[in-house]
């Protein structure tokens, strides 16, 4: 017997938040999915989570996405890559049954993961990531190049945007973390309108285990939660 209880508790939890957010702003709580973060968390936990009913999963290391894999290769589940992806790292994480690429921001990202696809013979999902809070730290493209970015990708047939992703600010002031997932909403109505050939924008991911209040409110369709489940992360 484990004692991963607690998981379970946490994403119970987290249900509460969410429902309480989407009655806050008129939403149904089914047009949100829940992305468990599962960097740093094991595999016989990270399967525990799967088990509650949960089935979609975020690593933001290539590393960690193939140290995991065999372990969770037989339970029924979807990986998705949150982190930042070094061009040279794409080859070895396209091995992976990774279903969507959230964090792609780059031109020549795009290009090497196109060239790849096209070698494979086959096309992946993405979203853009965006910095909208243009903090030096973080990765994403800026958001006055967005528009335009999201226009290259499109060009590359492998390609598939289906939407964008943000981390917003980390900052207690929540009128600061609302601007940034309202900067990214206003980014997607703006590429909607301009009606991209091959572009959907269905998919808004933002909001975490601190935020996901304010990013529900804006009209996330996607948090991503870790701490708030699996607990503080050990590195
Ligand atoms: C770690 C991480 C999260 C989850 O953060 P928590 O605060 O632990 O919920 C969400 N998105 C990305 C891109 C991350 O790297």
């Amino acid at each position: 017997m484990n004692n991963f209880e607690y998981i379970k508790q946490n994403i119970a939890e987290i249900n509460k938040r969410i429902t309480l957010a989407c009655e806050k702003s008129v939403r149904r709580a089914e047009e949100i999915k829940l992305l468990l973060v599962t960097k740093t968390v094991s595999p016989d936990k990270i399967s525990y989570a799967i088990g509650c009913g949960y089935p979609l999963i975020g690593e933001n290391k290539v590393q960690e996405v193939r140290d995991k894999y065999a372990a969770l290769e037989k339970i029924p589940h979807e990986t998705h890559f949150i982190g930042h992806l070094q061009t040279n790292k794409i080859k070895d994480l396209l091995r992976y049954n990774v279903s969507l690429i959230q964090s792609l921001d780059r031109i020549d990202l795009a290009q090497k993961l196109q060239s790849r696809l096209e070698t494979d013979n086959r096309s992946m999902n993405v979203l853009v990531q965006v910095n909208t809070s243009l903090e030096e730290s973080k990765f994403g493209i800026g958001p006055e190049k967005a528009l335009g970015f999201v226009k290259e990708v499109s060009k590359l047939k492998n390609i598939k945007v289906k939407g964008l992703m943000t981390i917003g600010k980390l900052t207690d002031n929540e009128d600061e973390v609302r601007a940034c997932f309202r900067l990214l909403k206003n980014l997607k109505n703006e590429i909607v309108a301009e009606g991209i050939e091959g572009v959907c924008m269905d998919e808004l991911s933002m909001g975490m285990s601190g935020d996901l209040e304010i990013a529900v409110e804006e009209g996330a369709t996607m948090i991503r939660v870790g701490s708030a489940i699996f607990g503080e992360r050990q590195y």
